[in-house]
């Protein structure tokens, strides 16, 4: 339900632009081919991905001889469905924490404003929720906002955190922030970075040494490298999402805002681009607001 109501701008305006593509038309013919590559490039889906869809759609138009406009609906969730596929495994996308990675050290990577600070409280949470022990790791040293945002959401979490000043080594926080995991004993540990992108060559760097600094205490950390992007930025996130991958591994997205843009369409645009899952969605700034994303339920809501 939240989903849904999440998702609502999304679909209210993708409907009313796949109404306007067919209207007056029974069957699905090269000018509705080409009405619908609109609809999806104007939903932010991207202009590649969206290609993608219409070539399916295409082949299959060809196989059926005859495909009428009352069942492209149906047709753009299958396929739409299946791209999902090719990138998630499985039902739903969930962290699931294996018992033989025990801290579980997920860093968190994305621009300023994106929602990252968010996003980790709400997953501290859940994870909290599910009874696991969770520690947070202020290593956005470069902003004293972001240093004070995430212990606000410590303190509103109830999870300890680990902070040094600002201006300090965020190697250093996040080596801190692991060797304190160990000692408590802790599941999981969330690692807030900078997000600075004005300077690729320095954020490289500086992931790469986060990275090496914390291998020092978990040889395989980090386990995940979460990047938030803001959904409702449409095409600044596929911009976001390709320097960061060129910066460092991302093994995961979290796509954020989807409640207030009409642009949720991003989210099938930047996984099947990027080939990365995404596995949490942001539907609100309340702290139960992010939703583990499941293919299934997200077409769901998009399509019906
Ligand atoms: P950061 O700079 O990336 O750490 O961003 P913050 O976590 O501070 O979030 C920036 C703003 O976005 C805050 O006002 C959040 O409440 C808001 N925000 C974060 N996630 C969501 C979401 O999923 N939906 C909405 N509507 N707002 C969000």
């Amino acid at each position: 339900q939240t989903l849904d109501k999440g998702l609502e701008k999304s679909k209210t305006s993708f409907f009313s632009k796949l109404g306007k593509a067919v209207a007056g038309k029974s069957k699905v013919d090269d000018e509705v081919l080409d009405n619908l590559e609109e609809v999806l490039v104007t939903s932010d889906v991207g202009v590649n991905t969206t290609l993608k869809i219409i070539e399916r759609i295409e082949k299959r138009v060809a196989a059926d001889k005859y495909l009428g406009t009352d069942e492209l609906n149906l047709i753009l969730r299958e396929e739409i469905a299946g791209l999902l596929s090719e990138t998630h495994t499985g039902e739903a996308a969930d962290f699931d924490l294996p018992a033989d990675k025990k801290p579980y050290v997920i860093m968190v990577v994305g621009v300023n404003g994106v929602g990252k600070t968010t996003t980790i409280g709400k997953l501290a949470h859940q994870f909290k929720n599910k009874g696991r022990s969770v520690i947070l790791g202020a290593a956005d040293t470069f902003r004293a906002a972001a240093i004070d945002q995430l212990q606000v959401w410590a303190d509103r979490v109830e999870v300890p955190i680990v902070k040094q000043k600002m201006g300090s080594d965020p190697a250093s926080v996040a080596f801190d922030t692991l060797s304190a995991a160990i000692s408590k004993e802790a599941d999981v540990v969330l690692i807030d970075t900078a997000g600075r992108l004005h300077n690729k060559v320095n954020l490289m760097n500086e992931l790469s040494k986060v990275k090496r600094v914390m291998q020092k205490v978990v040889p395989d950390a980090p386990h995940e490298v979460l990047l938030v992007l803001d959904g409702s930025t449409g095409q600044n996130a596929f911009e976001q999402a390709k320097q960061f991958t060129k910066a460092t591994e991302v093994s995961s997205l979290a796509v954020t805002k989807l409640d207030g843009t009409a642009k949720g369409g991003v989210v099938i645009g930047i996984s099947d681009q990027f080939q990365i899952p995404v596995k949490y969605i942001g539907v609100g700034e309340r702290i139960e607001d992010l939703q583990v994303f499941n293919k299934y339920e997200f077409v769901d809501s998009f399509f019906s």
